[in-house]
């Protein structure tokens, strides 16, 4: 055991590791692997597109080149943030019955108010922007 301990130590030392692109590409290389199970005519393709998510994911993982697989993940959490924020404020306002979630359309910053106030003039506590709502 602490043989298998001491090998996977110096296997994984100075290696970059696991971070939200790579958890996105094992999601979607799963979809795809799935989707090859369905459709047979596209399976091959699938199949092989799935493969090459999965062989990202692993040259990600084990990459010495750590600046430059973080710069990607920055990159990446970059262009996903405002679609994350989102389906964040869409899921706060399914599931809060007792106020209304809106994003600052200068900042982006969240904000809530109470629901059932009718149109309401909302300002924003980082911008100070003001913006029409109907809670
Ligand atoms: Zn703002």
């Amino acid at each position: 055991m602490l043989k298998l301990t001491h090998f996977l130590q110096r296997l994984l030392m100075n290696r970059y590791g696991q971070d939200a692109l790579n958890t996105t590409l094992i999601l979607f290389s799963l979809v795809f692997s799935l989707l090859s199970l369905i459709d047979s005519f596209l399976s091959p393709f699938l199949s092989i597109f799935s493969f090459i998510l999965v062989s990202m994911v692993l040259l990600r993982f084990f990459s010495k080149n750590i600046f430059k697989r973080r710069g990607e993940n920055q990159v990446f959490l970059a262009l996903t943030a405002p679609l994350y924020r989102n389906i964040k404020v869409m899921y706060l306002n399914m599931s809060d019955p007792r106020r209304k979630y809106f994003l600052c359309p200068m900042c982006k910053r969240m904000v809530r108010i109470p629901r059932k106030k009718g149109r309401v003039e909302i300002t924003c506590p980082t911008c100070h922007h003001h913006f029409n709502a109907r809670s």
